[in-house]
């Protein structure tokens, strides 16, 4: 008698659970024991959000940044599911979706990565902006369409966090308004980009002062209003005037998290065994900004694309019983996009900034992107388009 398939679910299609399912469908599975690999996510695309800030200034367009997940998963013989993720039976490994039948997995990966918290402070939840998802930037495109028509003479924004995201997309905003921006970033700690590398730090210090961006450092968010926010310095309480409030501060695990009994580290991620399956649940993995290693590894992008790769490499192991490897961590280095034609990446003994940083941080994200027929489109694209451009 034949025995079923086994069904391996991967909950979250970002980079941790896409690129998993990726590398599951290219390992070699015998035919007997061939899975099932089904990728559930609550979007139809998926988002290299690297490259999000590119929508702001109209360097990118969204077919070139969130290609669809059946585009990308096209003759993988990987099957995708668009539903929300209500829950997870652990024993039964069973799938709650919303809206439809539940589903029972041999293996899970949970991949559903992070939000951006806005509970923190008064106010913030109903006036800041989030820098997360595709849906945040067209709420921030549209603010700013409006506020660019109005007769405004000046464009405020305030952006709380002075991480890479704030830096980021400081640069960008104040390229794309020009003389009418007024940018401005709150950093509570004493300096912006406590965790960068100091090359890089001192290239986005430069940018931020050619372009005016002012800085606020050791400074607090209070409380956010529709067209103010107020902020506390040295114990000293300010009111300032701003049209736009971004949030890029911090990172909390999904809410979905809340309700699993998971093991749990002190920064409330799911706890993981050097072989990334949860500690206690065996036949459950998890990848990406949702967990945690021992080893202390920044949330990134970077971490969840190795992760995967090992992530892959021991589902199939423990499903063909052969021995599953424990992750390693490889710190590639580190890049930052700094406004229109500019970046600065260090990485590999390397260090570069300006025009030439950004040529080199376009040509790794394009090697990056998933999928090889979304890779050749997009490349294609980048090379043509200046040559149309020229000759119209
Ligand atoms: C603006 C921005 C810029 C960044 N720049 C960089 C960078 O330059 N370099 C870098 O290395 N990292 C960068 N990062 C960080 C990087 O994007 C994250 O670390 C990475 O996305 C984590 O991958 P993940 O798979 O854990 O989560 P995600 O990629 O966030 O994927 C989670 C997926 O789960 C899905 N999901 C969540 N909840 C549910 C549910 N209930 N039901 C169904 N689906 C659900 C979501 O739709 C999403 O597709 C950046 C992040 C942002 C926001």
């Amino acid at each position: 008698m034949n025995e079923h398939p086994k069904r391996i679910g991967i909950l979250g299609g970002g980079f941790g659970g896409l690129y998993t399912a990726l590398r599951l469908s290219q390992l070699p599975w015998e035919n007997a024991s061939q899975p099932e690999i089904v990728l559930i996510d609550k979007n139809d695309r998926f988002l290299f959000s690297p490259l999000l800030y590119e929508l702001l200034t109209g360097e990118l367009q969204t077919w070139e940044i969130a290609p669809p997940f059946s585009e990308l998963l096209a003759n993988t013989g990987v099957r995708f599911l668009q539903a929300n993720i209500t829950g997870i039976e652990l024993q039964t490994k069973q799938v709650h979706l919303e809206h439809r039948p539940s589903l029972t997995c041999d293996r899970l990966v949970v991949a559903l990565g992070g939000t951006t918290p806005l509970n923190f402070v008064p106010g913030a939840k109903e006036y800041a902006i989030p820098f997360r998802t595709l849906e945040d930037t067209y709420r921030l495109q549209e603010k700013l369409r409006v506020l660019e028509a109005s007769d405004r003479d000046k464009i405020r924004i305030a952006i709380v966090g002075g991480g890479f995201s704030g830096v980021e997309l400081a640069c960008k905003l104040a390229d794309r308004l020009g003389e009418r921006g007024r940018l401005r970033i709150i950093e509570r700690s004493e300096d912006i980009l406590a965790t960068a590398a100091e090359f890089n730090r001192q290239a986005a210090k430069q940018a931020l002062e050619e372009r005016g961006i002012w800085l606020d450092v050791e400074t607090s968010v209070e409380e956010v209003g529709p067209e103010h926010l107020s902020l506390l310095y040295k114990s000293q309480s300010d009111e300032i005037a701003a049209e736009i409030v971004l949030w890029t501060a911090g990172t909390k695990a999904s809410p979905l998290l809340d309700s699993f009994p998971f093991p749990k580290c002190d920064r409330g991620l799911i706890k993981l065994m050097p072989t990334l399956q949860i500690e206690g649940y065996e036949g459950i993995f998890a990848v990406g900004d949702i967990a945690a290693t021992e080893e202390k590894i920044p949330a990134t992008a970077q971490t969840a694309i190795q992760q995967a790769d090992y992530c892959a490499w021991n589902l199939w192991a423990s499903l063909c019983d052969r021995p599953l490897l424990p992750f390693r961590y490889n710190s590639l280095g580190e890049m930052m996009a700094l406004g229109i034609d500019n970046a600065t990446l260090t990485g590999l003994g390397i260090k570069l900034d300006g025009i030439l940083a950004y040529l080199t941080r376009r040509l790794v994200y394009l090697y990056r992107l998933p999928a090889l027929n979304h890779q050749l489109a997009v490349g294609f694209n980048w090379i043509s388009q200046p040559l149309i451009e020229f000759l119209s």
